[in-house]
């Protein structure tokens, strides 16, 4: 039996009067790949960042691994964040900004290094270590992005919209790397797009939101053959 990774028990948010994510029950299991798609403005962002702890929730739980970590730092709850903008700094090397969040959580140099060499590795980017992000392509900041989560270890990967600054191309070559690190690494992995092909290419399990609800949640083939309601059938079937 496949362990439950991440688990959201009736979790809702407000802002002031406004709720916008509405009672989600979710079970993830360890090593799933789960997409969170909609359209914008559905609360995918929110809900990955209550996940995260980087939002509070108004009121459920989130547990991951069997542990309740509703009120936990987002440091103490085993997650990585990729965001979609990069956010590297840019007066530093590739190397010491994929040890630069180990280093301020006092991990010795041999560990950051064994950690950066094995991050640079399995996303192919050894060559860059000296470089600055100024003096690297837009994939290969996305790259160093994802990198700076691999060197947390975390049980989860979390990724907001990672290619949506990318153009057509890229993105295509990006979400095949993605799709090669999941096999890779094996871990769970929660993604957020508004993009139908990304959804259907990289999902295990797609979840489908409106207005911070469940629409439906499946597998691509499911959710594609079988849409739960007219909006589904539209927001999945529909080419963009
Ligand atoms: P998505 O990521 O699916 O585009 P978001 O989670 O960013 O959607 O937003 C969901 C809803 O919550 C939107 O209506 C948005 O305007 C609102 N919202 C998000 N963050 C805040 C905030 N800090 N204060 C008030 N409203 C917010
Ligand atoms: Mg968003």
């Amino acid at each position: 039996m496949k362990q439950t990774s991440v688990e959201l028990r009736d979790v809702r948010k407000s802002y002031g009067s406004l709720q916008v994510v509405h009672g989600i029950d979710l079970a993830i299991d360890e090593g799933e790949f789960v997409v969170f798609v909609g359209p914008s403005g559905c609360g995918k962002s929110t809900l990955l960042r209550m996940i995260a702890g980087l939002e509070d929730v108004t009121s459920g739980e989130i547990v991951i691994k069997g542990r309740d970590v509703t009120d936990l730092d987002p440091s103490e709850r085993g997650i990585a964040m990729v965001f979609q903008s990069y956010a590297l700094y840019p007066h530093m090397s590739v190397r010491d900004n994929l040890g630069f969040g180990l280093k301020m959580a006092n991990t010795d140099a041999a560990e950051i290094a064994r950690r950066v060499g094995h991050a640079s590795g399995v996303l192919k980017i050894d060559h860059l270590l000296d470089r600055r992000p100024g003096q690297l392509s837009g994939g290969q900041r996305q790259r160093v992005a994802i990198g700076r989560a691999i060197v947390r270890e975390p049980d989860v990967f979390l990724f907001d919209e990672p290619l949506s600054n990318l153009d057509a191309e890229l993105r295509v070559s990006m979400r095949i790397e993605i799709a090669k690190l999941h096999r890779k690494l094996a871990n769970t992995m929660i993604y957020v797009t508004h993009d139908q092909t990304e959804a259907m290419t990289l999902a295990d399990k797609i979840v489908v939101l409106r207005d911070g609800r469940i629409e439906q949640t499946g597998t691509p083939r499911e959710v594609y053959e079988n849409p739960a309601n007219v909006f589904v059938a539209g927001f999945i079937g529909s080419p963009r």
